[in-house]
């Protein structure tokens, strides 16, 4: 067992102790029984979230109507949630309400694929109602029970298997695959954020193509925000060389410099995706980084404008047939005359007061060109010859 699961013992045992069962679920154990690095242990329990808050002194509501407790125990948390069934679905999204239950089995069953449906009991015992081992050796993604059923209740399990797909590099199961080509429309209903986060995830998996190809087959797609138009970008970026991205903004940065998207429209369409100011403004800067370093447009201002981003827009170069030249583009930058306005060897009060003149529009203007003349090394960064240069002006 990894330490991670070791360390919830004490925690299963208290439930156990109080005549209740415990066991640990979900991701985690899929990703123990593939050697992967685990983030958080969840565990499920047959007691109600008022009986866990009577087995253990310090706990916080962090989801009670979703039966999630927290329980803090030695500086440490854990979140126990309750088994439950997810009964009336409306309208393809979240169920509408959950019952609790105190059977495992009625927990399993409402997850979205076999590879999530397993459970560790204290023992050790691994429990897989429904053969998730052999998906994980066959590296299938299968739905538990009826995929057509199982997509109809919650539409997002559609991007959930895609997104595993690329996150694993496994393959959908046919019949799988073939009930979110049927239901795709369904996405629709579902939110853009809780799209974006598994859209996010299969960008930035290690086997894009695994998820990708499938996203554009189905026509999953054509229900997401800005991409009807795109499904041919989309599968050229499938077409790039498999390795990890370090960060969401080269994923989107890719994205949108296959989709050929302006500054504008890149603003535009990740507004649609619910992004971040700031995230969007960083995609735009790398995108034109991009652009700059594949056409040979490359130079100092470029690199005074990437910043401290230099490093992942040469990164991006090795999906585009070119080897990133990670320390010269450091170099490059670090050697520039200046990093920012405020290193220049004059400011706007100084000029007004050198050239004895009213500010205006000239002025940011003049400083400007200032900072373009010595990033270009064309005009020294001392504060005589800046001078003498804005007097002549
Ligand atoms: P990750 O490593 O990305 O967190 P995960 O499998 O842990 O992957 P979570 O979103 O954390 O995914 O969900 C935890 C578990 O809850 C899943 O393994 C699955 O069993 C179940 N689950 C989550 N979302 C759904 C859903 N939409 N439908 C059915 N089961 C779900
Ligand atoms: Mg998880």
């Amino acid at each position: 067992m990894p330490p991670e699961f070791v360390e919830v013992q004490p925690v299963m045992a208290a439930i156990k102790a109080a005549g209740f069962e415990a066991y640990i679920v979900g991701g985690s154990v899929r990703d123990v029984l593939l050697n992967k690095p685990i983030h958080d242990v969840d565990i499920a329990t047959s007691a109600f979230p008022e009986e866990i808050k009577q087995i253990f002194p310090r706990t916080i509501d962090v989801g009670i109507q979703h039966g999630t407790v927290m329980v803090l125990e030695e500086e440490q948390q854990y979140e126990i949630t309750t088994f439950r069934t997810e009964s009336t679905y409306q309208d393809f999204r979240r169920p509408d309400e959950v019952t609790f239950v105190r059977s495992l089995g009625e927990d399993l069953k409402r997850r979205d694929f076999t590879i999530n449906a397993f459970a560790i009991a204290s023992d050790g015992e691994l429990i897989d109602l429904f053969d998730g081992l052999q998906d994980l050796r066959n590296k299938t993604i299968r739905a538990v029970g009826a995929p057509q059923e199982r997509f109809h209740e919650d539409a997002l399990r559609m991007m959930r298997g895609l997104r595993f797909a690329s996150q694993l590099e496994f393959d959908l199961e046919p019949q799988t695959l073939a009930a979110i080509a049927d239901n795709h429309a369904l996405l629709g209903k579902i939110s853009v954020e809780r799209i974006q986060i598994e859209f996010v995830k299969l960008l930035m998996g290690v086997d894009r193509a695994k998820g990708l190809i499938p996203f554009v087959e189905t026509e999953c797609y054509i229900y997401c925000p800005g991409l009807r138009q795109y499904g041919d970008a989309l599968l050229r970026l499938a077409d790039k060389p498999l390795r990890p991205l370090q960060e969401e903004a080269q994923a989107w940065t890719m994205l949108v410099h296959e989709m050929g998207l302006s500054r504008d429209e890149i603003k535009e369409f990740m507004k649609e995706w619910k992004c971040a100011n700031h995230l969007i403004a960083k995609v735009q800067l790398l995108a034109n980084g991009l652009t700059r370093r594949l056409t040979g447009f490359w130079d100092p201002l470029s690199a005074y404008q990437m910043g401290g981003n230099i490093q992942l827009v040469e990164a991006l170069l090795y999906y585009y047939d070119q080897k990133p030249q990670l320390n010269e583009a450091q170099a490059f930058y670090d050697a520039l005359p200046i990093h920012q306005r405020e290193e220049l060897a004059i400011d706007g009060r100084r000029l007004l007061t050198a050239l004895d003149a009213k500010p205006g529009p000239w002025l940011g203007q003049l400083l400007q060109e200032i900072e373009e003349m010595v990033l270009l090394s064309q005009l020294e960064n001392n504060t005589e010859a800046i001078l003498a240069f804005a007097k002549e002006r």
